[in-house]
């Protein structure tokens, strides 16, 4: 049966870092719906217009929207086998409309207390030719592309603790949810990326 992972947890917790990491190892395509917000935002499609104002207060788009965006991408090809699941879903209302339409084999749950999300958040840098992500202390960036890093607009204190609390009131009580399905694979995200990454690993090729 072909199956799908969702990556779950706070903003900021290293889901974008581990997912390129996951989907290498497993195959499934990243789908990641912050990207593919951004990416309209950056187009000024009619959906980057009706998502601006959210992503940039830090509260959830509609989910009639994502879950639209989330149905049309899945149409596409690469989706077949499963795929990996990096920022959705977000609402339980989100959660129910995913598995109506694909089954979840687990569900990485990756935990970071808040004041280190605040910490990684306010540092992070994107390059944003090959897309790698950086922080000015944690991973510094080579001498030679700091020029053109550039930061997101949300990633500031403001914004940033409006989607903490954003988190707390509509995403993590999800982890409960998929808890009682035995679904959710706790993983102390407190730690390198590489020891997250290899704590993933151990339990993907269980
Ligand atoms: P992210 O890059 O995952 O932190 O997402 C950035 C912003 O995009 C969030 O703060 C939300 O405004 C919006 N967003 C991303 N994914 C979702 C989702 N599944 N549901 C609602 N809003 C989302």
């Amino acid at each position: 049966m072909t199956t799908s992972i969702v990556l779950f947890g706070p903003p900021g917790a290293g889901k974008g870092t581990q997912a390129s990491k996951i989907s290498e190892m497993t195959g499934k395509p990243q789908i990641s719906t912050g990207d593919m917000l951004r990416i309209a935002v950056s187009e000024a499609s009619d959906l980057g217009a009706k998502a601006q104002s959210y992503m940039e207060s830090g509260i959830l788009v509609p989910d009639e929207l994502i879950i639209e965006l989330i149905s049309n991408r899945l149409k596409q090809e690469d989706a077949i086998n499963g795929v990996l699941f990096d920022g959705f879903p977000r609402t339980l209302n989100q959660a129910i409309a995913l598995s109506s339409i694909v089954d979840i084999s687990s569900v990485i749950s990756i935990e970071v207390p808040d004041e280190e999300i605040i910490k990684r958040i306010v540092g992070r840098r994107m390059d944003p030719i090959t897309k790698e992500i950086y922080h000015i202390s944690f991973k510094p960036a080579p001498d030679e592309i700091q020029g053109r890093l550039i930061q997101r607009k949300d990633d500031n204190v403001e914004t940033v603790m409006n989607r903490l609390k954003t988190y707390h009131q509509q995403t993590s009580p999800l982890s409960s949810w998929y808890d009682d399905q035995n679904l959710l694979i706790p993983i102390d995200g407190n730690k390198s990326i590489e020891e997250v990454a290899t704590d993933i690993s151990k339990f993907l090729s269980n």
